[in-house]
């Protein structure tokens, strides 16, 4: 089942994504796609529902803005340097244990919306990332288990703004956190879809100039062993997105680093989740 969110930024309505590529009005399911939902075996109802529902919600039109596919979580943590190549054209060793960081939750933003470089900003990076949201409550899993913990897939572009995240101190947070560094979606696809998450390739353009592309079987920690780890540090709610890193090909690792400005478009894509597009504008 693949899960959509629709309409004006922060009023969008819940959907669904149909097999022939329709977008179905599920608002009278009376539910959106958040932490409630995710903890209460949302998916699995939705599915019944749908099952004598479905044919009486409306069809909403193509070109309805698509918002970020999951409701506001209660966080976003990403994962650094979780590909062996990206790390290198960093400059970085890779890891021995998963890098965390934070990203915040309102920079989440629609799939096709713009990304708003920041003001004075002149370092805009792109990543490519498989974002893994939890559908159950995970303190303490086994590597085992951690996959029960996942309700589905989605595509994510972690926009970093590279001064603020490396150049002025502290944490990476500061420079992954401005509004629309996060477009999620288009759609969250549920588990039962992606039967193997370390087996799915993803890509990124700029201005149709092919920048990234990798498989997700290049991570150093895959999404069992990441879901596992974070859930020692912290307890993650259902909705809570994890996002598993980029492989390489981002604007810091060029030579000269080559950075996003207005004008530009992005384009980006893993198997399995869509793609999704951004017009890159400058901060008014
Ligand atoms: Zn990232």
């Amino acid at each position: 089942m693949r899960l959509i969110r629709f309409g004006d930024a922060g009023h969008e309505r819940p959907g669904v994504l149909t097999a022939d590529g329709r977008r179905l009005d599920v608002g009278t399911f009376g539910e959106d796609w958040n932490e409630s939902f995710f903890g209460s075996d949302g998916p699995a109802r939705l599915e019944a529902w749908l099952r004598a529902q479905g044919d009486t919600c409306p069809v909403v039109d193509d070109d309805v803005r698509l918002g970020p596919c999951v409701a506001r979580p209660s966080k976003i943590v990403c994962i650094g340097m979780n590909y062996t190549d990206h790390a290198r054209e960093t400059g970085a060793t890779p890891p021995t244990e998963p890098v965390l960081f934070f990203k915040s939750t309102t920079s989440l933003c629609g799939p096709f919306d713009d990304i708003v470089v920041p003001v004075g900003s002149v370092k805009t990076d792109w990543e490519v990332e498989l974002a893994v949201v939890i559908g159950a409550r995970a303190s303490r899993v086994s590597e085992e288990d951690a996959l029960e913990h996942v309700a589905g897939y989605a595509l994510h572009n972690d926009l970093s703004e590279r001064q603020w995240q490396l150049e002025r101190g502290g944490q990476w947070v500061k420079g992954k956190s401005f509004d629309t560094f996060a477009p999620l979606g288009p759609y969250l696809a549920t588990r039962d879809e992606i039967p193997d998450p370390q087996a799915l390739r993803l890509w990124l353009t700029v201005n149709g100039e092919r920048m990234q592309d990798g498989t997700t079987g290049d991570m150093i920690f895959g999404v069992a062993t990441l879901v596992s780890y974070v859930s020692q540090c912290m307890t993650l709610l259902p909705g809570d997105v994890i996002s598993t890193g980029t492989p390489a090909g981002v604007g810091l690792g060029m030579k000269p680093p080559r950075y996003l400005k207005g004008g530009d478009v992005v384009e980006l894509g893993v198997e399995g989740l869509g793609s999704a597009r951004q017009r890159v504008i400058a901060a008014k």
